[in-house]
């Protein structure tokens, strides 16, 4: 009997991850690898079980997976946005963040909390976001790598807690013990997404949105700070959160931490070249906020702002 349906087929929890959720089903529905599940909706082509927010929805309208899920392809779209819920779902919202294989918003590895894997059974979406790196309930960080086979771990498996090299990772004991600060970066970003609220008067991108947040702490990182990492897909999450703590820093204490990093930047440079201090600020606004970059970056304000305030001060 051909099944147009797969037969074990629970709804996504609010807060479950896209390919965690495949995953999941495909374990319970005992297929050894999540290609079956996508090959199922002709989505085999995109190869997204490794990465599945690589997803060009412009080639695929999810209608045929969302059939064998037996769930509406609106809600699966509402998966691949980094909200909780599915409310959120809108055309705008699908075209902002839209998925793509360098997609700014979602992390290409599967990173996971052991622990609450261990007592809630699914991937958590938030764990997805790329600039996040701590579970803010067991207070550890991410696991990126098998602690066994210390290979990265890929959606691309038989069950959410077993690595290819089968190794059970939730036989995994070790827990980096982590500051305050490390979870600054995490609290703000599961603010601007919805999953859980946090106040930080002093820091304003607690205001604004995740498309503001990831591109105001890129730029403020190769303005102000040089990093031996880059915001390449390639970079670990190690690395990726240390490379966010410098920018992070910027904002808060808002603004005297960020006029500090502007004066240290803008008034040093004179004394070097003897060029005028207005030119190399208007350099660096130029180069982010006018011109080509304009576009790609008019929803960054609070910075955009800060740097117009600045130069009507050396006027
Ligand atoms: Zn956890
Ligand atoms: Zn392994």
């Amino acid at each position: 009997m051909f099944l147009n349906r797969l037969l074990l087929c629970p709804e996504p929890y609010l807060d479950e991850s896209f390919g965690g959720y495949i995953l999941r089903l495909t374990s319970l529905n005992f297929y050894d690898k999540p290609s079956w599940i996508y090959k199922l909706g002709n989505e085999s082509t995109q190869r997204l079980e490794f990465n599945p927010y690589s997803l060009d929805l412009n080639k695929t309208s999810l209608e045929i997976l969302s059939g064998y899920l037996h769930t509406n392809k609106e809600k699966l779209y509402a998966m691949l946005l980094p909200f909780k819920g599915f409310s959120k779902y809108s055309v705008d919202l699908m075209f902002k963040y839209m998925t793509n294989s360098r997609s700014p918003y979602f992390s290409s590895r599967n990173r996971i909390c052991v622990e609450c894997i261990k007592e809630y059974g699914f991937i958590k979406k938030y764990w997805d976001i790329k600039f996040v790196s701590v579970c803010v309930e067991h207070s550890c960080f991410l696991m990126e790598k098998c602690p066994f086979c210390k290979k990265y771990l890929d959606y691309s498996r038989k069950s959410i807690s077993i690595c290819n090299c089968g190794f059970d990772l939730t036989k995994y004991k070790g827990k980096r013990n982590i500051s305050n600060l490390d979870f600054e970066i995490t609290k703000l970003i599961i603010h601007s997404c919805g999953f859980k609220a946090y106040e930080n008067k002093g820091n304003p991108l607690y205001n604004t949105n995740l498309d503001e947040i990831v591109d105001s702490l890129i730029i403020v990182s190769r303005i102000f700070f040089t990093n031996k990492f880059s915001f390449s897909i390639k970079t670990n999450l190690t690395e990726l959160h240390e490379l966010l703590k410098d920018p992070l820093h910027f904002f808060q204490n808002w603004p005297i931490n960020c006029n500090y990093y502007f004066n240290d930047k803008y008034q040093n440079k004179m004394s070097i070249n003897n060029k005028n201090q207005r030119d190399d600020v208007l350099e660096d606004y130029n180069y982010y906020f006018k011109g080509l970059n304009k576009i790609r970056y008019q929803h960054v304000q609070i910075l955009r702002e800060r740097y117009l305030d600045y130069l009507k001060c050396l006027m």
